[in-house]
């Protein structure tokens, strides 16, 4: 036996994911986003230019193609997040109507250490407003987000955390206090290797250590949201406001990056303590500069999200039977008693399914094990043809809940079903 790759699962119930995924288009269709699918191949360069080559992601958890010819072509890899991937769509195909509301669903690849709910192949959900500098849009995306996460998905053990990052502007300044804070005697030497690289390289990125000695350091580390222009000051208030009004409950931390160089403004993430360590299953941000810095030829201001279906599938799970999962529609079984009743058993079938019957047939077997199957199955009837019934054109249709038999005439079959 070949087992699967490492860090990859297979889906052999998909119940919960289609309902998932379902429900998610309804209600995104609901606030006017329209669904867009991007390649899973992708140039490398595309997450180097928006990443930053400094992030885990381009820097060690990048899937990469390995190229059969030599060639001028760029670097292939597999997508690691959907977010570069719809601006590039957005910039080649030169999108005219803006906000561009769009969302893609689909697998995504990180060559990580597989653990509960993280794989190397993960699907996400990813949502994107390309186009529009309101901070209200953010309100609008995060209010979207906790109305579907609460009411279709009925998960209430959640807390949405929100940081904000201010402009570029904001952002140089108050590197400057970050970085003398993190000379001062006291501190510099204190904080692990791994921080102290990211000083130099991704210095935000130090308040994602989980190092505890490095965390109780940072407790007196200054906070960008209190370095804000007065523009900056009032959306984060703005921001904070409409939620509250929204009664969008949530909870600042000023600790927040999202690791990623290219957010700024609002960042966001949606976290339950039922998922343990790894506890964040929605997050998302403003990233004003990236179809820029992609190549764009105009500015434009974008806010987006996205979530992870593992993680959100292990919320799911304890919560199934709370949700409204369409039921499949009943399904009839066709037994016939020996191969000679089998082109009947087909004529009838293909009848059925014609006028929207679920129906299947079983072809092999002894009478006994064959009426078990239609049970373990769970047919709602049994339609039973033998030599006789043949003869008759009829069929012995049985009630599989109520146990009842009784012969039918092939002709009225539909009819009785339907009934
Ligand atoms: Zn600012
Ligand atoms: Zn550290």
């Amino acid at each position: 036996m070949i087992p699967r790759v490492k860090g990859t699962q297979d889906f052999i119930d998909c119940t919960l994911f289609n309902f998932v995924i379902d429900s998610v288009k309804k209600h995104l269709s609901l606030y006017h986003f329209t669904e867009i699918q991007t390649p899973i191949l992708e140039p490398v360069d595309l997450f180097v230019r928006s990443l930053g080559t400094h992030t885990d992601v381009v820097s060690k958890e990048m899937f990469l193609i390995e190229q059969r010819q030599e060639s001028s072509e760029n670097r292939i890899c597999l997508r690691p997040e959907g977010t570069a991937p719809t601006v590039r769509a957005f910039n080649e195909h030169h999108i005219q109507t803006t906000p561009w509301k769009v969302f893609a669903c689909g697998p995504m690849f990180r060559y990580e250490r597989p653990q509960k709910g993280r794989f190397r192949q993960f699907h996400q959900v990813t949502m994107e407003i390309i186009g529009s500098g309101s901070i209200s849009e953010d309100v609008q995306l995060i209010t979207m987000l906790d109305r579907y996460f609460h009411e279709t998905l009925k998960i209430s053990n959640y807390a949405l955390v929100l940081n904000f990052l201010g402009c570029s502007q904001d952002r140089e300044k108050y590197l400057v206090t970050l970085r003398k804070f993190l000379d001062k005697p006291g501190v510099t030497e204190n904080i692990c290797d791994q921080c102290r690289e990211r000083k130099q390289h991704n210095i935000m990125r130090i308040f994602d250590c989980k190092t505890p000695e490095c965390q109780e350091i940072y407790r007196t580390a200054p906070h960008i949201a209190d370095h804000l222009c007065s523009e900056c000051a009032q959306e984060w208030k703005d921001l904070q406001n409409q939620l509250a009004l929204l009664s969008v409950s949530h909870v600042y931390r000023p600790t927040l990056v999202r690791g990623l160089d290219y957010y700024n403004k609002t960042v966001f993430e949606f976290v339950s303590k039922d998922l343990g360590a790894q506890n964040t299953f929605c997050g998302g941000g403003r990233y004003n500069q990236l179809v820029k810095d992609l190549g764009g030829s105009q500015d434009k201001a974008a806010v987006g999200a996205a979530f992870g279906m593992e993680r959100l599938l292990l919320l799911l799970e304890p919560l199934r039977d709370k949700l409204t999962i369409p039921h499949l529609p009943a399904l009839h079984m066709i037994i016939p008693m020996s191969a000679q009743q089998h082109t009947l058993a087909l004529l009838l079938a293909d009848e059925l399914r014609a006028h929207g019957l679920a129906t299947d047939i079983i072809f092999e077997g002894s009478m006994k094990s064959m009426m078990r199957k239609a049970g373990s199955v769970g047919a709602a009837y049994a339609i039973i043809i033998g030599e006789t019934e043949q003869a008759n054109r009829t069929v012995m249709l049985k009630n599989m809940m109520a146990g009842t038999e009784q012969a039918v005439a092939q002709v009225d079959l539909v009819k009785v079903l339907k009934k």
